[in-house]
């Protein structure tokens, strides 16, 4: 029953306030995942090792050989809505590192028992921060960060009593590890769980950007996946889009392997996968999903990055041009083959 008298109106304390926002940002570890290897590669990294136990529930370490931070500025990488990446309205338009609203970190640290180990160029020795105690001390490390993140959802039960199975969390962990590695072939990643090195993606260095492309795709999605697929590559109205499109026939039952960026993000979109869609429908037939991976770069002015608190979604300012734009470029990569068939049969 409602209470009978009301209570004053009271600022929240400020780990309330982070746990509230650890409720939208944090959903399992896969999210934990995501946001510490979005930072390892907005802080440059080459190399990004993701270590987990019992699924990510017990742990998660993201290694990367990044910028570093330097050790009077670990204390504020904790801090909610202290970020590196943004100073002004300006800057929030044009962004175009994975984080910007400076969240993760602290909502993350709310919910985990979370440390943070860092050097960066020019500094003497590595720093060592323990969220927790506040406690910073000397430790030994190159150039770079690692984040642990011990007993997820340890201090909320309701949240920790929806996680699944640690192999079914360990799925969503490399899932959301592969989303990040196909969209930067140069850099390595590899991911080991319980001691065991689950997968890894080495480094593609001195390719052109669609071979680096291709190399990374056949690594992690399979050989089939660029044997069955045409290169994408058109642009339109400002609007960039690249990738493969897979053949008709290397459609699937499930769409699992649509996957669409968004200056380098990854994002779930219903304009890009309508278009994408719409360019399939004469030659696909029936619930069949097609098979594709899209790289769409665009005028960080044109975007809403800041839709969502996971930025999965973006918002386009003008949609129409970017649905024309991917089925325009799906359409002309599939005519690659089509042509190619109707040259051979007039001959
Ligand atoms: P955001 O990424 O939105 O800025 P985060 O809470 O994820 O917010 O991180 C806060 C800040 O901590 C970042 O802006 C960055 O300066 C620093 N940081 C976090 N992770 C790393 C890392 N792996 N390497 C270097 N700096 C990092
Ligand atoms: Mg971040």
């Amino acid at each position: 029953s409602a209470p009978s008298t009301r209570r004053p109106i009271r600022d929240l304390p400020d780990e309330l306030i982070s746990q509230i926002a650890a409720g939208e940002v944090v959903e399992r570890p896969a999210s934990v995942v995501r946001e510490l290897v979005d930072n390892a590669l907005d802080a440059g990294a080459t190399q990004v090792t993701v270590r987990l136990l019992a699924g990510g529930v017990r742990l998660i370490t993201v290694e990367d050989d990044g910028a570093g931070i330097p050790r009077d500025e670990l204390p504020v990488a904790l801090r909610r809505h202290a970020t590196s990446k943004i100073a002004d309205l300006h800057d929030l338009e044009t962004v175009v590192t994975m984080g910007f609203r400076g969240e993760a970190l602290a909502a993350i640290a709310s919910v985990s028992e979370a440390s943070i180990h860092s050097r960066p160029a020019g500094q003497d020795s590595a720093y060592r921060l323990d969220a927790r105690s506040g406690e910073l001390r000397p430790t030994a490390r190159n150039q770079g960060t690692t984040v642990e993140i011990k007993e997820l959802f340890f201090s909320t039960p309701a949240r920790r009593k929806f996680l699944k199975s640690d192999n079914t969390e360990l799925a969503h962990c490399v899932e959301a590890v592969r989303r990040h590695a196909l969209a930067r072939p140069e850099v390595g990643f590899a991911i080991w769980h319980e001691g065991k090195l689950v997968e890894q993606w080495r480094a593609v260095v001195g390719a052109a950007p669609e071979e680096a492309l291709a190399r990374r795709l056949a690594d992690v999605l399979g050989e089939d996946f660029v044997a069955q697929s045409v290169a994408v590559q058109r642009s339109s109205a400002g609007i960039g889009v690249i990738g493969r499109a897979g053949v008709p026939d290397a459609a699937r039952s499930r769409a699992d392997h649509q996957y669409c960026y968004v200056n380098g993000r990854f994002v779930r979109d219903k304009v890009v996968s309508h278009a994408a869609r719409s360019a399939y429908e004469d030659v696909l037939h029936g619930q069949k999903q097609p098979i594709y991976a899209l790289y769409i770069t665009i005028d960080p002015a044109r975007i809403d990055v800041n839709v969502h608190p996971t930025k999965i979604e973006v918002r386009f300012r003008d949609s129409r041009e970017v649905h024309q734009a991917v089925r325009h470029a799906i359409e002309d990569a599939l005519a690659v083959p089509r042509a190619a068939a109707a040259a051979a049969a007039a001959e």
